[in-house]
């Protein structure tokens, strides 16, 4: 027998007309790529986003249509956000970090009929813009006077498109299926693959991520999201702060420590989002001017490992609680959230910080497993480790206009990563697959040795990789850039790492470089620099 509940498609414009009935003056705040601060509210976004509805069907822009932006996190490309998905059509975020190539592969790909370009990446267009060929209209998200001066002909002015338009438009009804926006990972070896988002894995993903347990968004909470809207659509928080209404600030390009902190102290942020690197600079600048972040409560932190030193200068420099977060592009992309509890809070910090350094407990929606390489399921203790594999409504079943099969196996995905899951639910990453270190047939987490070596008060960031052994097939080695100013030796590491890591899992070497390679959503190029050092231990 079937339930007698309406059934009411779970729709993007349904966020914005919610919010903008209910929480119109509710602030949106923008650094603005040219340089002074916006300001707005849910009812005047959600009046330009009908403009520019409007202006995307007088463009000819038709439901399944994929509209690219190359753009920073600002109130124009919220409106994209909303607009582009609410007529039908899906936005497809590009990130203007990805090597020239990639960024026209993946244009192309796609097939984007018009592209919102943010003036920062004007220049980097121009020498690939007659090779975009399903391009049938570039927007430069900006006003007529800062139009710029460009070899593209017949650039469009953004704020000219929704003037020139009607702010009445009926938002369509359809499937809740239907895609409503798409995002490329950035993977370190082939072409980028497409995970498409629908409306219904967005707004499920939205809802479930303002829950207590996990982000704890609500009206009360000022949202910064510093991660970017070009890189899993800033973990969904747009979408999550429409739907409580919550203050949303958007830092442009400016994501230095000056800049941010200026921003947070100013509109009285609450909430922050961001990968560690982001927050290790704005602590650095924090100590500098040897202030605090007064407005802030929680940071959220994912993308890449929190390091335990990040954990713990948030608790006790800043009153801060750190939540780490584990998703990828495929996953929408929270998966497991650690987030705060009474248990927590009653713990001894040092406890509470090994707790905290884990990647968290799935969200409700999605189920975590971890198996070997059969496919057998290993027990929830803490201690196996294997292959993660994720199932919920927000996962994706398969890329975008590509068969990759292999990595969705009967209704689970694989994440490359690999993990355990201890009996309480917690899951902890040991690595990605392809950079664990397999040393002697024993396994080393370089994770977890980067995060105990960046404890050392004089290093800056470090990165461990295998390398090829004689003797025992690979080992680790340790690669560290320095705080400016400080002298650290090889020896000093070694010291450093003695007794806070099994004595087998101390590098083999400690090389000290000037900068490390990262790919364009901040992380460490591994497989770069296990080409430059395979061989670094053999002759030793
Ligand atoms: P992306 O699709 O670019 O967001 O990358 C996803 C990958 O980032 C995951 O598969 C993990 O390897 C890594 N990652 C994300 N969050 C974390 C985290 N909290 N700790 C460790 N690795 C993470």
């Amino acid at each position: 027998m079937q339930g007698q509940m309406m059934n009411r498609p779970l729709l993007i414009s349904g966020l914005m007309e919610f919010a903008e009935r209910i929480y119109p003056n509710n602030e949106i705040v923008t650094r603005r790529v040219e340089g002074d601060i916006h300001r707005y509210n849910y009812a005047d976004a959600a009046k330009r986003c009908r403009k520019l509805a409007n202006a995307l069907a007088r463009l000819g822009v038709s439901s399944g249509d994929r509209i690219g932006t190359l753009a920073w996190n600002t109130h124009r490309h919220y409106e994209l956000y909303m607009g582009v998905s609410g007529m039908g059509a899906i936005v497809h975020t590009v990130n203007p970090r990805l090597f020239p190539e990639q960024i026209l592969y993946i244009i192309n790909h796609a097939e984007d009929r018009v592209l919102f370009v943010d003036l920062t990446f004007i220049a980097l267009l121009e020498p690939m813009a007659e090779q975009l060929t399903s391009l049938e209209g570039i927007v430069v998200m900006t006003d007529r006077a800062h139009m710029p001066d460009s070899s593209i002909k017949g650039l469009i002015c953004y704020e000219e498109l929704l003037d020139a338009e009607s702010d009445q438009y009926e938002w369509p009804v359809f499937s809740e299926e239907t895609a409503a926006s798409l995002c490329y990972t950035s993977g370190t070896t082939g072409n980028p693959k497409g995970v498409l988002y629908s409306h219904r894995s967005t707004v499920l993903h939205a809802q479930a991520s303002c829950q207590a347990g996990a982000l704890n968004i609500s009206l009360d909470t000022t949202v910064l999201p510093v991660v970017p809207m070009f890189h899993v659509c800033a973990w969904g928080s747009p979408y999550a702060a429409t739907l409580t209404g919550a203050k949303m600030v958007f830092p442009g390009p400016h994501m230095d420590g000056a800049s941010l902190h200026e921003l947070i102290d100013a509109e009285q942020v609450t909430l922050a989002l961001g990968v560690p690197t982001i927050w290790m600079g704005l602590l650095a600048y924090m100590d500098e001017i040897g202030k605090t972040l007064e407005s802030v409560e929680s940071v959220v932190v994912g993308g890449a490992a929190a390091p335990m030193s990040l954990i713990q200068q948030f608790e006790e420099k800043h009153g801060i609680f750190l939540i780490h977060a584990w998703g990828m592009t495929e996953t929408s992309p929270l998966g497991t959230v650690n987030s705060n509890s009474r248990v927590m809070k009653s713990m001894p910090l040092a406890e509470r910080y090994q707790l905290q350094a884990k990647q968290g407990r799935p969200i409700y929606g999605v189920s975590i497993k971890i198996v070997d390489d059969e496919g057998i399921e290993l027990a929830r203790d803490g201690v196996a480790f294997g292959r993660l594999l994720i199932t919920g409504p927000w996962i994706a079943d398969s890329y975008f206009r590509e068969d990759h099969s292999e990595n969705f196996i009967d209704g689970w995905f694989d994440t490359g990563d690999v993990a355990t899951i201890s009996p309480d639910g917690y899951m902890q990453i040991v690595d990605r697959r392809k950079d664990v270190i397999k040393s002697g047939g024993e396994w080393i987490s370089s994770i977890e040795l980067e995060n105990v070596a960046l404890g050392h008060p004089g290093v800056a960031e470090t990165c461990v990789i295998g390398v090829a052994h004689a003797k025992w097939d690979e080992r680790p080695i340790l690669l560290v850039v320095k705080k400016p100013g400080e002298t650290v030796s090889e020896g000093d590491m070694i010291d450093y790492l003695t007794g806070k890591v099994a004595k087998w899992w101390l590098p083999d070497a400690v090389v000290f470089v000037d900068e490390l390679p990262h790919t364009a959503t901040g992380k460490l190029l591994k497989m770069t620099l296990r080409d430059q050092y395979q061989s670094y231990l053999l002759g030793r």
